[in-house]
């Protein structure tokens, strides 16, 4: 006997799909880890993909390198204006960032790690204490000297006036908060997000490769705590033997889908 949501479900694997909105519909605990699959569809170009910044733009990527940036003035100035004419200063969120939010906001949402830097989670309305933004924020600019934080945008104005806008309090080096290539993550993020990974009984990784650790490890954590591990990414991953379903489909579509199916039930 076809089931009724044959009809209705529009994803490639109709059974993945339900099994998954059935154990995130039971789950009294969620925790969701995105990476930039999430953003694409606001106009943020995911790093590592066909149309990726470091794909098209090579010296995008010594802007990423924390020794070039500390050590080299030209490379500061090069980001500084690469910040400001970024995307994410008019990047909205999108279907999936909203459906996390719903998600958040009917009390389902345990915490959401994210490997983004662009807020979008915070902006569509996950309350900012349930983010854990283990690779940090654009948001924010900090200094590399005495640990000033300030928001970007005020930053970002002087630029006018200033190639290297330096700390307003010690005169130190500058740089948006955001974990660069040869700088360590934070430990007490990442303790907070393998936390979080151990105390769900569900774990959604959306959008990301799962090939960069520590972040990717968290699927492990999660699934030594017992929790069900559900994969939405376009390409596989290292994880989907492990996982308890794996959806291929455009993740602006199916976790929409997947959020309105687990808070109907
Ligand atoms: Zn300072």
């Amino acid at each position: 006997m076809a089931s009724m949501t044959d009809d209705t479900t529009p994803f490639a694997d109709p059974d993945g799909f339900e099994h998954a909105a059935d154990l995130l519909a039971s789950a009294r605990r969620v925790t969701v880890l995105t990476g930039a699959g999430v953003s694409t569809d606001s106009g943020i170009p995911d790093f590592r993909g066909p149309q990726g910044l470091w794909t098209t733009d090579p010296d995008a990527e010594a802007m990423s390198d924390i020794d070039s940036y500390m050590g080299d003035v030209d490379v500061r100035r090069r980001t500084w204006l690469a910040r400001r004419s970024h995307q994410v200063w008019k990047a909205e969120p999108n279907a999936a960032h909203r459906a996390l939010a719903d998600l958040a906001a009917a009390g389902r949402l345990h915490a959401l790690v994210t490997q983004n830097i662009d807020g979008l989670h915070q902006r569509a309305g996950v309350p900012e204490d349930e983010v854990i933004e283990v690779h940090g924020t654009m948001l924010r600019v900090m200094c590399m000297t005495c640990g000033l934080r300030t928001p970007s945008p005020e930053v970002l104005d002087r630029l006018d006036e200033e190639s290297d806008p330096r700390c307003p309090v010690c005169g130190g080096i500058q740089k948006t908060d955001t974990i660069s290539f040869g700088q360590r993550l934070d430990p007490e993020v990442i303790e907070r997000a393998a936390q979080a990974a151990r105390e769900c009984d569900v774990f959604v990784a959306i959008g990301t490769s799962l090939t960069v650790h520590p972040v990717a490890g968290l699927c492990d954590v999660a699934m030594m705590g017992r929790a069900a591990l559900l994969v939405v990414n376009a390409e596989p991953t290292p994880y989907d033997d492990y996982a308890s379903a794996v959806l291929h489909d455009p993740i602006g579509d199916v976790v929409p889908a997947l959020v309105r199916r687990a808070l109907a039930d």
